[in-house]
């Protein structure tokens, strides 16, 4: 999670094995999800990674397939989300 986003030096995750939350199967993020639940940076982090289109791992508390959905549904709600396109890999 390199980046110089401010909210990543309060991030709980940085406490932990970074292995955690690359789980082999979406299924088995139930650990990170713990972790992000008690973070207080779990939405900025979310929006980071929906903004950056991260195909992997678990952002802001949820899968890369529960940010896609996120993603789509801001797109489909969000008026500011028309003048501003979806990260490639959400619309596949
Ligand atoms: S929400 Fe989860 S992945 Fe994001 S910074 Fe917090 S602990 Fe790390």
């Amino acid at each position: 999670m390199a980046s110089s986003q401010e909210w990543q030096d309060k991030a709980a995750c940085r406490e932990v094995a970074v292995e955690m939350f690359f789980p082999p199967a979406e299924q088995e993020s139930e650990v990170a999800k713990a972790v992000c639940s008690n973070c207080t940076v779990r939405q900025p982090c979310l929006d980071f990674a929906i903004a950056e289109g991260e195909r992997f791992g678990i952002w802001g508390g949820l899968t890369t397939q529960e940010r896609r959905t996120v993603a789509v549904k801001q797109r489909k709600t969000s008026l500011a989300a028309a003048s501003e396109p979806l990260a490639p890999f959400y619309l596949g």
